[in-house]
């Protein structure tokens, strides 16, 4: 079986990306593979601290010596009412260390008096694949580069008017899918990876390996 290193700390995260490509793929944290590593998010897009990400702890492993594809994911959320903020400082909105139930609270709070037609919301998910020079099928040249690979996807919610379900993480129980009647939180694995952002750019990144041949 092909092992995948995911560089993230975050719990959720890991769960959901285990689960969504367990049994055809085992999946390593960066922790689980031997990286400790503390990386510093400076850019300005998903896009850019998924690479960041992902370069990172490609680079730290190389330096092991040890040649794995690494995948890094960068997400959050986007509040059309807060001008489209946290976005990429979905994690460390409202403090870093302040639980979740706290931050769901003072945004529902901030958003007490918003109509529906204005509590539009999106999940955003960046993904982005380092496959080194050594796994890329029929390329033995010296100066062969390693592979980037790299997907964006979304998800349109609104921000409900209370928190609800158990599940998922995050701002989960306060993000909404109207069509479903449901908060991210009060579905099922299975039902949030269907719809969400992450379930989509994983799926959109499974099958660009599968078109340049570098996963099975
Ligand atoms: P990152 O680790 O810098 O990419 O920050 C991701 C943050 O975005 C998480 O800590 C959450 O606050 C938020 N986020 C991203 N995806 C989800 C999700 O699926 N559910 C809930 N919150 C999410």
């Amino acid at each position: 079986m092909q092992t995948i290193i995911f560089a993230t700390q975050n719990a959720g995260k890991v769960r959901e990306i285990k689960d969504m490509l367990h049994p055809r793929y085992d999946v390593l944290t960066m922790r689980e593979a031997g990286v400790e590593l503390s990386i510093e998010e400076t850019g300005t897009t998903f896009l850019d601290n998924a690479l960041i990400k992902a370069r990172s702890v490609s680079d730290a492993l190389a330096e092991k010596g040890q040649d794995s594809i690494v995948i890094a994911d960068d997400s959050g959320i986007e509040i059309d009412f807060f001008d489209r903020k946290p976005g990429i400082y979905s994690s460390r909105w409202l403090g870093e260390d302040t639980p979740y139930e706290i931050k769901n609270q003072i945004v529902l709070d901030r958003m007490k008096e918003v109509p529906d037609d204005k509590r539009t919301a999106r999940y955003v998910c960046a993904l982005v694949a380092v496959v080194p020079a050594r796994l890329i099928p029929g390329d033995f040249s010296a100066a062969a580069k390693a592979q980037e690979l790299s997907v964006v996807e979304t998800v349109e919610g609104l921000i409900a008017h209370e928190p609800k379900g158990n599940g998922g993480f995050g701002y989960d129980p306060i993000f909404l899918i109207p069509e479903a009647g449901q908060t991210f939180a009060e579905m099922t694995a299975e039902e949030k990876h269907a719809i969400s952002h992450r379930g989509k750019a994983l799926r959109a990144l499974i099958q660009l390996f599968q078109s340049h041949h570098l996963l099975d």
